[in-house]
């Protein structure tokens, strides 16, 4: 193997640790800690489980965090009602609702209702389109943690190629947007494209957000590139990204595992997000 894995699980707890440094200082100044209130709408166990490891992760770097869980058969309304009363309280700082919604709602009414200056997850219309304008807001979450890799492994992103293949309001589209603001040349793949791995071949960084186990191989990679996998596929034989590990791994010169790579970001990044929140409406 000749790339070296990007280690996110590291960098991750770097990110971590600066946050737990800035509620400290967040928190002498202001006499109080930072808040991230998140809802949950019905059962679903997967829910269950991120929005409880959000919520650990919150208490290890001192945000403090409200839980709001409402029924299954919640209407539309009664949750724009809440996350309206979320936007007034002036000790939440970061809403997050958790998604997916169960079908009678739909989730983007109830993201364009989300306050924008608490929107930590950065999917509202407006902090999509200050990221598209080039202006600060609160970013999504997993891209802000596919830029935060690139920035700790020293990758210069200045006139280079960058691909990415996928191109979701989540993570394909504001990657592509932060890989522009950064003035890299930026192509966007997506499930028409022509020759996929031919475009893929000509990324200097190549970010794969595609949801599909293993598309990419060694013939979509460049030799020398870095290689950011975004993919989080459950499969019969375990978690698979979106690139071959193994096979792309003989060709790239950085190349993120999954599991361990780019997951371990997005959280970090909610904690980031929730302290920039803070501090935004505390200024
Ligand atoms: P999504 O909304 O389903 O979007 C997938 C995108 O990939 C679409 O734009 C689609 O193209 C494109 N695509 C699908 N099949 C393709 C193919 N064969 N060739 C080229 N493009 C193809 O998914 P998402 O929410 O962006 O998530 C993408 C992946 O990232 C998933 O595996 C997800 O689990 C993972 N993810 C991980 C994290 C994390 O924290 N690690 C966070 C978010 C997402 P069209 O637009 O043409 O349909």
């Amino acid at each position: 193997m000749a790339a070296r894995t990007i280690d996110g699980k590291a960098v991750a707890a770097s990110v971590r640790a600066r946050v737990a440094e800035g509620v400290r200082a967040f928190e002498s100044e202001r006499g109080r800690a930072p808040a991230l209130a998140t809802v949950l709408v019905g059962d679903d166990p997967a829910s269950q489980v991120y929005v409880g490891n959000k919520h650990r992760a919150c208490e290890e770097v001192g945000i403090h965090s409200v839980h709001h869980e409402l029924a299954a058969e919640t209407s539309e309304n009664e949750l724009l009602e809440l996350v309206g009363e979320l936007g007034l309280d002036r000790e939440v700082d970061g809403i997050l609702v958790q998604l997916p919604v169960p079908k009678q709602i739909d989730p983007d009414r109830v993201v364009a209702a989300l306050d924008p200056a608490k929107d930590v997850d950065g999917l509202t219309p407006v902090n999509a389109g200050l990221l598209a304008h080039g202006m600060p807001g609160l970013v999504p979450c997993t891209p802000a943690g596919v830029m935060e890799l690139l920035r700790h492994e020293g990758v210069e992103l200045e006139g280079a190629e960058a691909v990415v293949v996928g191109r979701s309001k989540l993570v394909g589209v504001p990657v592509a947007r932060l890989l522009l603001g950064a003035n890299a040349t930026v192509t966007m793949c997506h499930s028409r494209t022509r020759d996929l791995d031919a475009t893929c071949r000509r990324a200097d960084v190549l970010v794969a957000a595609a949801g599909v186990p293993e598309l990419l191989g060694a013939d979509a990679i460049k030799p020398g590139a870095v290689v950011i996998d975004v993919g989080t596929n459950r499969t019969d034989d375990g978690l698979k990204g979106d690139v071959d590990f193994a096979a792309a791994a003989e060709v790239a010169s950085a190349i993120t595992p999954v599991p361990g790579g780019v997951g371990p970001m997005t959280i970090a990044m909610l904690l980031s997000n929730t302290l920039q929140a803070a501090r935004s409406r505390a200024a």
